[in-house]
């Protein structure tokens, strides 16, 4: 597989299909299009990164849109954003008619011949359905879901341990990768910041909340034979390895998804 030298700037994805995006991924023979599943705390940004890297696909993140329109000011954002923007403020999910009318505004970028990987998107089984239809009616056919599995008590760790950098948003961790000087960014100098949703109590919230959804999403892929279970233990570098050796023997197998009733 190839790598991307320069990286995309993701401008379609993230502000609409009037954007252009500065270096247009290079049309792949095989593009790789994947969604990537998996509770907070499991590395799922990590990889997502990795495999964007290592297969020259955008990291198409509905968070990331959100995020993105929240910088722009009051003038700039739609009635729809403004609602899903206030939904994301309460730590609700946004509702699946104002996701689904931004996946549609974006839908070259699924089309794109550099191939995707969705992040965080579809959230629940009504999202996979539309998402399934818009795909089949692009010609566009996915290679795999991705489920990251971590068992509870490392996520905990995982997360509780996170620090955050609220400048330059690096990510350290109290025990795996703390920064040189404690309780202070490496890179920006900026002192780090435990998020509200890291703290112990919040945790736990959050990972209910992922199992609710996620678990008809995952039954949903499994009956289309797309599901593919990930163990994510260990360092980021050890799961990714463990992504490449099952998509490579996916892809290698000529994979054609099947297509069962609900
Ligand atoms: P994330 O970065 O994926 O955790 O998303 C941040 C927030 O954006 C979520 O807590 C939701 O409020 C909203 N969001 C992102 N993607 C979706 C989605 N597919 N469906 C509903 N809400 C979403």
């Amino acid at each position: 597989m190839t790598s991307m030298n320069a990286k995309n700037d993701r401008a379609i994805w993230l502000q609409g299909p009037n954007a252009c995006c500065s270096v247009p991924p290079a049309p792949l023979a095989r593009p790789v299009r994947l969604i990537l599943l998996g509770a907070p705390g499991v590395g799922k940004g990590t990889q997502a990164e990795l495999l964007c890297q290592h297969f020259g696909a955008c990291h198409l993140s509905t968070g990331d849109v959100f995020r993105t329109a929240k910088k722009c000011d009051n003038a700039g954002v739609s009635p729809a954003m403004a609602g899903a923007l206030a939904c994301m403020q309460r730590g609700e999910l946004v509702p699946d008619e104002i996701v689904l009318s931004l996946i549609v505004e974006r839908a070259k970028c699924l089309r794109c011949g550099g191939g995707f990987l969705l992040d965080g998107f579809p959230r629940t089984v009504g999202q996979a359905q539309a998402l399934e239809d818009l795909l089949a009616d692009q010609e566009v056919e996915l290679d795999a879901v991705l489920d990251y599995k971590l068992p509870h008590k490392e996520i905990l760790a995982r997360l509780s341990g996170r620090r955050t950098c609220p400048n330059c948003k690096a990510s350290f961790h109290l025990a795996s990768l703390a920064p040189k000087i404690p309780g202070v960014c490496d890179h920006c100098g900026e002192i780090l910041f435990q998020r509200e949703d890291d703290r112990p109590e919040s945790i736990s919230v959050r990972l209910a909340a992922y199992a609710k959804n996620a678990s008809p999403l995952k039954r949903f892929y499994k009956r289309r034979n797309l599901l593919v279970t990930i163990a994510a233990a260990g360092a980021p570098e050890e799961t990714f390895a463990r992504t490449i050796e099952a998509l490579e023997r996916r892809l290698a197998s000529n994979h054609e998804p099947q297509l069962l009733c609900e």
